[in-house]
């Protein structure tokens, strides 16, 4: 029987922050982290015994006769080109894959302990991960009005994996449980309050399991508990979302209703005055999905610059003095600024601010620019450290107030760290270990 070593928990605890039930003697587990979007599955197999994910892969165009399955870690990755009309074909294949493959990394289904899936919305019903069962499933479907495109697709996957994996636990990860945590001045809208209760309108946010991954990382970094600081969390990615975390518990966030309020974003606008909408529908004629593709689609820094979404694109070009991409920089940095600002009022000061995701992460001018001029709110960016590359990271002065962290986010992690703690903590896996020839 597989066990854990006092190294491996001690990595693993390392990686995630905390671990509740993780202890020497527990089954190991195969997490499959599933995250089915509209048209695409992404995948990862991570091996808790070996602190790492051991596959992974992207299915695109489900649906389309141009599917493409991307498989592979890093630099073995293959692309195949494939027809998946829907997303159990996508699982089927990718089971597939994991088992019959080139350097397929298990032998059997039986290998796989447990399954993890990405939830965008969970609404007010979910405020931490669950095991799937109906009425989980029930309750997914009904959210479906929130997150149309997102939690069908999810749920589209959990069926195909379930159906392929009867035997083994299912767990729901979502990305809006962490900010149920929001007091009501936070999540409401002033708007009818009876509208507001009618149709659940109200403030989900989006990218919790970052946010809530990236926090944990940084209280370890900084070597202090997550229940004693005050955190401005930042995902800037193509998708961008910011959040308040007042001692362990989120109080506020970018996001809204839904994934395109709050800061500007690649091809998103975030808030904008709500009154431009029915003025633009009126000048232009548009219908409701055309408005609703213009705000999500050609706004942002592409609807700006007029190059790209993509950041590295608009740099390029504000860098060989285009105006408009200049501009778009310019906003970006300025609408993260803003949300600084809001944040460090709502929790009455800051001690860290985390930035994290592909902006975030890598681009240390778009980071200069955000903490230019904060010297006086005591956040003061070490120019030598923000050109440093690397894993997580302190990128203030050692007398700045307020420490700026780097973290790369894993979201799958933290799917496969919910899945494994839940699953332990029904003792579930012990009874599917049963019949799995593996445990
Ligand atoms: P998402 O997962 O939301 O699609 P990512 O987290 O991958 O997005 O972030 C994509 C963004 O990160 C793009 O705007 C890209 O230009 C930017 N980015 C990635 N690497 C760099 C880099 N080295 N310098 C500047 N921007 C970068």
């Amino acid at each position: 029987m597989r066990r854990f070593s006092p190294a491996t928990i001690n990595e693993w605890i390392q990686l995630t922050g905390e671990v509740n039930n993780l202890e020497r003697g527990v089954q190991l587990l195969n997490v499959l982290v599933i995250n089915a979007g509209s048209s695409s599955l992404k995948y990862q197999l991570v091996s808790i015994e070996r602190n790492k994910a051991i596959a992974k892969g992207l299915c695109e165009r489900v649906g389309s006769k141009q599917s493409t399955h991307k498989h592979g870690l890093d630099e073995n990755e293959v692309v195949i080109d494939t027809y998946l009309p829907d997303h159990r074909a996508a699982i089927d294949c990718v089971l597939d894959t994991l088992v019959n493959g080139d350097d397929a990394p298990i032998r059997s289904l039986n290998e796989i302990d447990a399954v993890g899936h990405r939830i965008v919305q969970g609404g007010s019903y979910f405020d931490h991960s669950v095991i799937i069962d109906d009425d989980v499933i029930e309750k997914i479907d009904e959210l479906s009005e929130l997150a149309p495109l997102h939690n069908k697709a999810a749920l589209s996957g959990v069926r195909a994996c379930m159906d392929a994996m009867p035997d083994v636990p299912h767990v729901a990860v979502f990305d809006t449980s962490f900010f149920q945590s929001l007091p009501p001045k936070a999540y409401m809208y002033p708007l009818p309050y009876e509208l507001c209760k009618k149709y659940h309108i109200r403030k989900y946010g989006a990218h919790g399991t970052s946010h809530r991954y990236i926090a944990r990382r940084a209280a370890r970094l900084l070597d202090e508990s997550l229940e004693d600081l005050k955190m401005i969390t930042c995902h800037l990615g193509n998708g961008c979302s910011m959040a308040a975390i007042d001692h362990g518990a989120a109080v506020d966030t970018s996001m809204g209703l839904t994934p395109l309020d709050g800061l500007m974003m690649g091809s998103r606008c975030g808030s904008i005055d709500p009154a431009i909408v029915p003025f633009i529908m009126d000048h232009e004629h548009l219908t409701t999905d055309q408005v609703n593709e213009l705000m999500n689609k050609q706004s942002g820094l592409l609807g700006i610059s007029g190059v790209s979404n993509d950041l590295r694109s608009v740099r390029n070009e504000a860098e060989k003095g285009n105006e408009r991409a200049l501009l778009a920089y310019d906003m970006y940095s300025n609408s993260v600024k803003k949300y600084i600002g809001q944040y460090i009022a709502v929790m009455a000061g800051v001690d860290a601010i985390v930035l994290t995701a592909g902006v975030g992460e890598n681009c240390q001018k778009m980071r200069r620019m955000i903490f230019s001029g904060l010297q006086p709110l005591g956040i003061v960016l070490d120019e030598e450290k923000n050109r440093q590359r690397g894993f997580e990271r302190i990128i203030s002065t050692d007398d700045s107030h307020v420490r700026i962290c780097v973290i790369p986010t894993n979201e799958e992690y933290m799917i496969a760290h919910d899945t494994y703690d839940l699953v332990h903590k029904n003792s579930q896996i012990m009874v599917c270990s049963q019949d799995g020839p593996s445990l």
